[in-house]
């Protein structure tokens, strides 16, 4: 038999590794406004405002009011594991910002065009500096800004073929946007949220701050919803068990939807958490004679060295210590507001 040579290993150009990293932090249009919306909220800012062009493939465009960037940051801002979040690696067990990896804004640069605007309190002027596979192009121009930040991607995955062409035969895309929005519009109520696309008079998502997460709710996904829902809470507060709290709102057996809506908070983070889904769901199934599918919002907090946040590179599902526990408690809280709610229309019904 011929015993082949076996192949040289070599090791691959750094730009490569950054574009291949870049596309698994950056996996659709969504991704990079996740990012850089979680961005805009570490920088504290009371107003945030999506533009989306293409479904987010000819642009993005977020504006924030926040605290802006410093003009000696800018040139390190899009480099990989640059971040103003994290120093130390326990600081992770702690940590409140929804961003520490460093890692979002670099990927942009290497599937797209990046462009930032900035501007901190005091100044006269801000500053533009587009970026591009992780370096500035330019020196920092000078520019008028108002307060905060602006980012502007342009031609995202300009140089990935295939993933361009996927994302492009889905027309869905901007529906997820607006989707992502409205999760973290009923979350934030203290935050205005608005997303439109390129040239629209109207905008999509249109949140006003409000201290009443029910007014956050109606104004962002109808009064449809929100006459029908209840409030929900639950905690645990036993170290040898589970320890957390838990606040929400439920839709009731009023409520009529083809579809599960679940909108999920956990230490602040918009995560999925599969099981509590399903547990949820089982209980509706279970309760409701109709076959509808709820409307659920959930905001789980627990000491933060019960989460683990760095379990995927897109932080989009956490592990959470004594799982089990936790959702048992919430599911027999949802149990007995359901058939409290449940029994009272069946009452009602035979009146
Ligand atoms: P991370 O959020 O994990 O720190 P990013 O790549 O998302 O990494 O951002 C890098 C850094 O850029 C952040 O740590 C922050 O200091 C700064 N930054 C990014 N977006 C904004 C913004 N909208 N306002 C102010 N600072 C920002
Ligand atoms: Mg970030």
């Amino acid at each position: 038999p011929v015993v082949k040579e076996p192949p040289k290993i070599h090791r691959l150009d750094e730009s490569v590794v950054n574009r291949i990293a870049a596309g698994e932090v950056i996996q659709r249009p969504v991704s990079a406004v996740k990012e850089l919306v979680e961005n805009s909220l570490d920088a504290d800012s009371t107003s945030i405002n999506v533009v989306v062009k293409d479904g987010g493939l000819k642009l993005i465009q977020v504006s924030d009011d926040g605290h802006g960037i410093r003009y000696e940051d800018l040139p390190i801002l899009c480099e990989r594991h640059t971040t103003s979040k994290l120093s130390a690696f326990e600081d992770l067990q702690s940590i409140k910002s929804m961003g520490f990896r460093g890692e979002a804004l670099a990927s942009m640069t290497y599937v797209g065009h990046v462009t930032v605007t900035t501007i901190t309190k005091g100044q006269l002027h801000g500053y533009r500096v587009t970026y591009r596979d992780g370096v500035m192009e330019h020196e920092p121009k000078a520019c008028a800004a108002v307060k905060g930040t602006q980012i502007m991607i342009e031609n995202l995955f300009y140089n990935m073929t295939a993933r361009r062409k996927t994302l492009q035969n889905s027309a869905d895309d901007y529906l997820k946007i607006v989707d992502l929005l409205s999760r973290f519009a009923i979350h934030h109520i203290n935050v205005n949220f608005s997303c439109r696309k390129h040239g629209a008079a109207r905008a999509d998502v249109h949140s006003v701050a409000t201290s009443s997460r029910l007014d956050a709710i109606r104004s962002v996904y109808g009064v449809s919803v929100a006459r029908n829902l209840m409030k929900i809470e639950a905690s645990d507060n036993d170290p040898s068990s589970s320890v957390f709290e838990m606040a929400g709102f439920i839709s009731n057996s009023n409520y009529v939807a083809k579809k599960i809506t679940m909108v999920l908070f956990i230490n602040e983070r918009l995560v999925e958490c599969t099981a509590l889904k399903r547990a949820i769901e089982v209980v509706y199934a279970a309760t409701l004679p109709k076959a509808s599918k709820p409307f659920i919002y959930m905001s789980i907090v627990l000491p933060p060295e019960h989460v683990d946040v760095n379990v995927h590179p897109t932080k989009r599902e956490v592990s959470l210590l004594s799982q089990e526990v936790i959702i048992e408690k919430i599911q027999l809280e949802v149990e007995s507001k359901l058939r409290n709610s449940n029994e009272a229309r069946t009452f009602q019904e035979q009146m």
